[in-house]
């Protein structure tokens, strides 16, 4: 080992009571995560102890330069998989001095949403989906793929295996391993039909704790591509032409939904979400056009359809549900680069507060 790995492994905790917390946050573009690291005295064991603190929010677009202060609220804690020890990551929410969200702050609204009596009695459950692709660092075009060229057609890369076949599988299960440490509930991690690109699962999660958990095992996927020197994208459509786009399914449920009889309640729920098409579509990412062509495993953009186990549909129920007459339901539409803040509150309020 190198003196530089033996210094970055150093345990603190042998040594000081000290800890270090990585204060982090949802940059200017809205899909960009910034952080930056302080000490504590002590161990924490939640956000309430934490102090605020803030960044200087002219060099993220968040803050004019003449009044640069925004103000972190810290939020939710995990364990830090880099440091370890005692040391955390610190999800955070972003302020004007005065108090006030600033527009980039989706989780404040989601809060207020999620924190309404009719929906905290639901207890929503949400499962992401998070598909992404890898990229070489300097050409930005997909991992394993040749240069200047494509690899063969799509078909044997879906949960593939092999040298032929899947590209960048270390990086996948140092992510796993690393979101279980640090408390996230990832549920599973799969390959995906356009090779470079993978997908992991977060869930199920209850209300806003799933864009908590979400924002941070995406951050801890881009220290660990950062580390191998390979480029994380989130675009929903990375490559043009006949190659899968990368999506952010959304699985929720209600209580009422999980309950007997619950099918009842999904069908409701699905008509609602059919009305507000055109709101949700405008809130589900940055270039999804691109993405929702009504081919690759995508509903038309322009037109809401739900069905059971079809995957060419906006909604798509699994088998088990409606054969246990109560389960869940699959949102397909939200883009890799959504906001989880904003897709998970605006389902639970169009389903549960909108009338
Ligand atoms: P797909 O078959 O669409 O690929 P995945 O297995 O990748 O689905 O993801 C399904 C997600 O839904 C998982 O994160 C899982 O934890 C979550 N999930 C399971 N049950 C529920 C439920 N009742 N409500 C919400 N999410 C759920
Ligand atoms: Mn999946
Ligand atoms: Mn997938
Ligand atoms: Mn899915």
């Amino acid at each position: 080992m190198s003196i530089l790995s033996e210094l970055v492994n150093l345990k603190l905790e042998d040594h000081t009571d000290s800890i270090i917390a990585e204060y982090i946050w949802v940059g200017g573009s809205g899909i960009d995560i910034r952080s930056k690291a302080r000490t504590l005295p002590g161990p924490v064991k939640s956000p309430q102890e934490l102090p605020k603190w803030n960044y200087d929010g002219s060099s993220t677009g968040q803050a004019p330069g003449q009044d640069s202060e925004v103000i972190l609220y810290p939020q939710a804690i995990f364990r830090d998989p880099f440091r370890r020890g005692n040391n955390i990551l610190v999800i955070c929410d972003c302020y004007t001095p005065a108090g006030v969200p600033i527009p980039t702050n989706k989780r404040a609204n989601a809060a207020k949403i999620f924190s309404h009596p009719d929906v905290a009695k639901e207890v929503p459950w949400f499962g992401i989906e998070q598909e992404y692709t890898l990229l070489q660092k300097e050409v930005k075009w997909p991992l394993g793929w040749p240069l200047n060229g494509y690899p063969g057609p799509q078909g044997p890369y879906y949960c593939g295996t092999g040298a032929d076949k899947a590209w960048g599988r270390d990086i996948v299960n140092a992510h796993y391993k690393a979101c279980l440490y640090a408390g996230i509930q990832i549920s599973g991690i799969n390959g995906e039909v356009m090779p470079g690109q993978w997908e992991f699962q977060v869930g199920p999660a209850v209300g806003i704790s799933a864009g908590d958990q979400l924002w941070a095992a995406r951050y801890i996927l881009e220290r660990i591509t950062e580390i191998a020197g390979v480029v994380l994208s989130l675009d929903p459509k990375p490559i043009e032409g006949d190659w899968n786009g990368a999506g952010c399914h959304t699985n929720y449920s209600t209580k009422t939904m999980r309950e007997e009889g619950g099918y009842e309640e999904i069908k409701i729920a699905i008509e609602k979400l059919g009305k507000r098409h055109l709101e949700h579509i405008a809130a589900y990412g940055e270039g999804n056009e691109r993405r929702l062509t009504g081919k690759h495993e995508t509903a038309s953009i322009n037109s809401f359809s739900w069905g059971v186990a079809n995957r060419g549909c906006s909604v798509r129920v699994g088998r088990d549900t409606e054969a246990d007459g109560k389960g869940y339901f699959e949102d397909r539409r939200p883009a890799s680069n959504m906001d989880p803040y904003i897709v998970t509150s605006m389902i639970a309020e169009t389903t549960i507060l909108m009338k």
